[in-house]
């Protein structure tokens, strides 16, 4: 623990989908979106495995850059 008090800015949903039996064809594709908790912007979904592997690895980070909440420098009460 660090002692700072933990401030929830983003919710990251992952649905990895499912593959069909013998897997070469999806069933229900995988898909993820990305809600900030800020400024409501909700960024996705994308969907297929590649596009939500990417996505996932990036989608808090380049959220931060375009956050409106971030820049105009809001705090939590
Ligand atoms: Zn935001």
């Amino acid at each position: 623990m660090t002692g700072r008090p933990l401030v929830i800015t983003g919710a990251l949903y992952v649905d990895m989908g499912q593959q069909a039996r013998g897997g070469d064809r999806w069933v229900r594709p995988p898909r993820a979106r990305y809600e900030c908790l800020l400024c409501r912007t909700v960024d996705g979904p994308v969907i297929g495995a590649e596009d939500v592997i990417a996505f996932v690895a990036s989608a808090q980070t380049s959220h931060r850059d375009i956050c409106t909440a971030n820049r105009e420098g809001v705090q939590a009460a």
